[in-house]
Parts: C-alpha cells; structure tokens; sequence
C-alpha cells in the first residue's frame, strides 16, 4: 500500500513545490493549510482551489485565528516591509507558527497512520525566520516520537521531511518546473491587492521573483504595476 504522508500546503511556491516532491517520491500526499487570520488569505484561495489538481489526495483547512494574538505583520495591522530583506528577523514573522502548524499536522498524521511529514521550510533563500531551521525541525521530530501513542508504542518514526532546505529558490523552481509544477496556480505575495494581484515588493515577491530571474525562467503570475 502506498505510504501517506502530510504536506503542509499554503498555496504557496515552496509548499507546492513540496507537495510535488512528496508525490514524486511515492507517498500519497494529504494536504494541510491553516486559515489562521492571516492578511494574505488570497494564498488560502489558491490552495483551496488547487490542492487536488496538484495531487493532494485529501486536503484539510484548519481554522484558527492568530489576530486574537497579533504580533505579526501578517497577523496584526503592522505594515508589511517592502524595502527588501535586512539581517534582523522580520515584522513578518508570525510567533511560533511552525510550531503551531507541524503540531496540526503531527496530530493529522497520527490519525491518519502516516509517519512522514513535508515541510518546505528553506534555509538559505529565506527571511530569518527561526522556525525554518535544520536544528529546529531536528528538535520537533525528536519531540513528535516522544509525544504520539504511535511513536512511543514504536510502530513507526515519525520523520519531518525538508526536501527544499539546502536549495536555492531557483534550484526549487528548476526542480519544481521538472516536475510539471505550475506556478501559475500559486501564490506568494504577503500582500496582494484586493483582487489577489502580487505586490512585487515584499520579501516574499522579492524572493519569488529573484528565483524565477536566477533560474532562467519568467513567473507566470500576473503583478501589479509600479
Ligand atoms: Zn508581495
């Protein structure tokens, strides 16, 4: 039988990407994205939209609402930075959300008898955020088999899976078109326009952007004008 596995899936280019490398390697993949009151919930409508198009044998919306605790530019009314990346970590960062996410998924997984769990956390192209990093995502699958009836009764590890960590972001959109990802049908923007245009300034444009410009390629996403 095919293995399962939980893809966390925003929608977005790295999870896309992610949840095609999930599929390419042979699970069954179950998709997972969090409507959590984020200002760019557009990218919720992409992956609501497209998650079985793009594999996913069932997808789950988890619903939550981090406003209640603001603390984000993503979260709060904090404007999104759009003079391009710093060395500080950024007002985008959203308080322990990986950590809230993978725990969703963890719980899913368990329920669901899988034992693999895609993140497209990245470490090099990213935006400093703490929750993306090789010791963090150690440290969670340490903790995920010492807090399931599945791990401790050992039938089975669980495995926090980060194909995209070590790549850049042309490197995931190369591997990502190899795969027959349509980047049309994601999204990235922080803060797209009312009709879900992308901003092509925020980090997370800047980022898309720069990656489509390193690997040779044009993203197909339509932007608003200057
Ligand atoms: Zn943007």
């Amino acid at each position: 039988m095919q293995k399962k596995a939980v893809v966390l899936y925003s929608g977005g280019l790295d999870s896309t990407t992610c949840l095609a490398m999930a599929a390419d390697s042979g699970f069954k993949p179950y998709a997972i994205s969090f409507s959590y009151g984020q200002r760019h919930s557009y990218e919720l409508e992409v992956a609501k939209t497209n998650a079985r198009h793009m594999g996913a044998a069932e997808h789950l919306v988890v619903d939550f609402d981090l406003r209640l605790m603001g603390g984000s530019a993503l979260t709060a009314d904090i404007d999104v930075p759009k003079q391009g990346v710093g060395s500080e970590i950024p007002v985008t960062y959203v308080p322990a959300r990986n950590t809230i996410f993978l725990s969703f998924a963890l719980g899913w997984a368990e329920v669901l008898g899988a034992f693999d769990i895609f993140i497209g956390v990245n470490a090099l192209d990213y935006s400093g955020y703490p929750d993306c990093r090789p010791e963090y995502i150690a440290a969670f699958e340490a903790m995920a088999n010492l807090a399931t009836k599945a791990g401790v009764e050992g039938t089975g590890g669980f495995r926090i899976r980060t194909p995209l960590i070590s790549m850049t972001k042309a490197q995931i959109i190369a591997a990502g078109c190899e795969l027959g990802v349509d980047y049309g049908l994601t999204h990235s923007c922080y803060d797209p326009s009312p009709e879900g245009l992308s901003c092509g300034q925020c980090d997370s444009c800047r980022l898309r952007l720069k990656g489509f410009a390193e690997a040779g390629l044009t993203d197909p996403l339509p932007y608003q004008s200057p």
